[in-house]
């Protein structure tokens, strides 16, 4: 095996053909060193059993019993049931999606080993799609003795399964491969931080054995964990201070403003902006005035009136003829953006295009040449859009709306886009607070602005917490507020990681609230339908044509619909307190008008779920959620999210590991004076950018 071993492409490890090497590109492995550094988000035990009688619904359990019942039925589409008992108790398992033969494989009278999320539906236990393992019993499998990592698959086809294999493929390559680190190991040992190498840290985080502690892994506060935490951090810190320098040499379009400019617009949207719309709006035209590129924060909770605030900012530049982006997260919202700012300007004489994934050829290229001339001045798209190639004739600012993505990659990216030219202004809007200590040092050059002031007439949503069995009920107060001439949102959510369980889940919502009553109509939108049933539905919904949309996360950040003034959210014990927030914030965005939120959720609510629940129920403001959602992680929970703080990251989580940035600082100003140690860590932790370190 070669040193460079590492760079070695991922199609040589065995079990890599060219199908399984397409997926694996998608999130973003094409070395084994990619490999390598795709870290888990999270652990399964397999290493023991559970007993049927001390399962928990609403938490992942492994348990093993006797097949006695199995069919293929059809309640209103084709599915399968199974039921096992290990003696203490009986589980029955579902599958939606399945295949002849793996109906066929559940014969009765063998065994089954299964791992799943255990629900409770109706006094009986229930698991959809777990991951099984049919045998037996004289023939009993031996146990895992390494915990299962559980890796981000993003929208890649690979299974869990695979993928665990190619990276334990991967990871035997790593003995015999030089890391070529002496000296990030050596700063970490001098320092005190870690006695483990790169290469023991990553064997232990891809297969963590039983005999390592399981608990702190489980917490990601395990020592190979903190190793590659504090490197991340590390990677991060120096990117921006290198991307600093840069951006300091660069000058941004200066983009020429006064009172008036904006006037007839003000005059043309329906409403009064309020006094901290106006005031952020001047706050950016003060920055963009200048040739130093604006990099700014915009915060302001769910339904503060961003999208105005990006709009002002955007016409400011069309009226001295200069182009702007908005980057949307969903094509949704980029469709949402691109209807208000064609109303907003009618009068402004200004072109407006949009991009999404599903714009025809034809009509890209007639964009793609008006973006080139210039003559479109606004474009509006989702960020995969952005990414891959558009030219522009003077781009000069970048809105990016509701992602939170603004680490050290994003900065790099946008250095590379703008080269030769002029760097765009750059402005960012969140409705999550960044806490100020990370924003002092991982945003270091970010200005912040805060809209700190609602529409006017804007009640607060009122939270109220239901268990599912209860549901029965919701009938009606649909059917009440809906006679009333608002509309409701009824959100499903199942399983992390299955976006087709979430769609089997909405579609069966729809089809209970259907039966139950003839008077709502109801429509539903989730992630499966194309782009044109999607659309119709949504513009029934938005037009009034349907009172209920049943919808998956699809709806989660930017939707907006006025007249929506019920949110019932299923198995909300499943989300984070921002998520819930964000959510609830679809509702009650019409003036003086009673909102509802109704959190569902299945069996018994467990601690942490519970302060959650009571958070919402207690505040409406997003800032108090936030605090109040940094306490509970801080007492120990482990999200499944890493975006938090506002970064892309692989294992460090900026909430969970913010007491880890003092030792990362320090490291950071040791390691940055070595010029080939920083090549090796940007490459490993933000892409391949050396061209710009090269440069700096
Ligand atoms: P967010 O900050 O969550 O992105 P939006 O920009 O979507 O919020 O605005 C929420 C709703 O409030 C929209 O329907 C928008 O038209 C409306 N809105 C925005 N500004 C005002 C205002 N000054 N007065 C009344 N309604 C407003
Ligand atoms: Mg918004």
């Amino acid at each position: 095996m070669k040193s460079n071993s590492l760079n070695s492409p991922i199609d040589e490890i065995k079990g890599v053909g060219p199908k399984i090497k397409s997926q694996l590109e998608l999130i973003g492995i094409n070395n084994v060193e990619d490999a390598l550094f795709l870290l888990p988000k999270s652990y399964e035990n397999r290493t023991k059993l559970t007993q049927i009688k001390d399962l928990i619904p609403g938490q992942p359990f492994q348990v093993e019993g006797e097949i006695i019942e199995s069919k293929i039925y059809y309640p209103g589409r084709r599915a399968f049931f199974a039921k096992i008992t290990d003696g203490t108790g009986f589980l029955q398992i579902r599958l939606f999606f399945f295949s002849q033969q793996q109906a066929k494989s559940f014969e009765k009278g063998l065994s089954v080993r299964i791992y799943g999320v255990i629900r409770n539906t109706g006094n009986k236990l229930e698991v959809f799609h777990p991951s099984y393992k049919i045998f037996n019993s004289k023939f009993r499998p031996p146990l895992d003795d390494t915990l299962t990592p559980v890796y981000s698959l993003g929208s890649s086809k690979i299974t869990q399964y695979r993928l665990r294999t190619i990276i334990l493929n991967c990871l035997k390559k790593i003995n015999e491969s030089n890391l070529n680190e002496q000296n990030i190991d050596k700063t970490f040992f001098d320092q005190n931080i870690s006695r483990l190498s790169i290469k023991e840290a990553l064997k232990i985080i891809h297969s963590p054995s039983v005999k390592d502690d399981i608990v702190k892994i489980k917490q990601f506060e395990h020592p190979a964990q903190k190793r590659l935490i504090i490197e991340e951090l590390i990677t991060n810190l120096i990117g921006v201070k290198i991307s600093t320098k840069k951006i300091d040499k660069m000058v941004a379009a200066v983009i020429d403003s006064n009172d008036k400019i904006l006037s007839s617009f003000y005059k043309s949207v329906p409403f009064d902006l309020t006094n901290a719309q106006i005031r952020v709006i001047k706050e950016i035209q003060a920055d963009i005035k200048k040739s130093k590129p604006m990099r700014r924060l915009v915060q302001g909770d769910v339904g503060s009136g961003k999208t105005l605030v990006a709009a002002g900012a955007i016409l400011t530049c069309a009226k001295n003829n200069l182009q702007s982006v908005l980057l949307c997260p969903t094509e949704v919202l980029a469709e949402q953006h691109f209807k208000n700012f064609s109303t907003w300007f009618a009068n402004e004489n200004v072109d407006i295009a949009i991009l999404t994934g599903k714009t025809k050829k034809k009509e890209w290229e007639k964009i793609d040449e008006n973006l080139r001339s210039g003559k479109i001045k606004v474009l509006i798209g989702t960020h995969s859009i952005f990414q891959e190639r558009v030219s522009m004739k003077n781009l000069s600012l970048v809105v990016v709306d509701e992602q939170q993505r603004f680490g050290v990659k994003q900065r790099f990216e946008m250095l590379q886009k703008s080269k030769e030219e002029l760097l765009p202004h750059q402005l960012f809007m969140t409705a999550t607070p960044i806490p100020r200590t990370l924003a002092m040092t991982i945003f270091a050059d970010l200005s912040v602005s805060k809209i700190d002031e609602m529409p006017p007439g804007r009640n607060p949503v009122v939270t109220s917490v239901m268990s599912n069995d209860k549901r029965d009920e919701l009938v009606k107060r649909l059917e009440v507020i809906c006679s009333e001439g608002n509309q409701a949102f009824w959100l499903c959510t199942m399983i992390e990681e299955s976006e087709s369980l979430d769609v089997q889940a909405a579609e069966s919502a729809k089809e209970w609230i259907s039966k139950r009553s003839n008077n709502l109509k109801v429509g539903l939108v989730h992630s499966k339908l194309n782009k044109s049933q999607k659309d119709s539905v949504i513009e029934n919904f938005r037009n009034g044509k349907v009172d209920v949309l049943v919808c998956t996360t699809v709806i989660e950040v930017g939707m907006d619909v006025p007249n929506a003034s019920l949110m019932i959210i299923e198995n909300a014990e499943r989300l984070g307190l921002s998520q819930l927030h964000q959510l609830r914030g679809r509702v009650g965005r019409g003036p003086n008008m009673d909102a509802h939120c109704v959190l569902l959720y299945q069996g018994k609510l467990g601690e942490i779920a519970e302060a959650r629940m009571a958070a919402m129920k207690e505040t409406n403001d997003g800032f108090k959620i936030s605090e109040i959602d940094m306490k509970i992680r801080g007492s120990g929970e482990i999200l499944g999210t890493k975006q938090s703080g506002g970064m892309e990251l692989k294992i460090a989580d900026l909430m969970r590991d913010a007491h880890h940035l003092d030792n990362a600082e320090e490291l950071a100003n040791i390691l940055i004076s070595y010029p080939n140690e920083v090549e090796i860590l940007m490459k490993r932790w933000v892409g391949n950018k050396q061209d710009l370190i090269a440069a700096q």
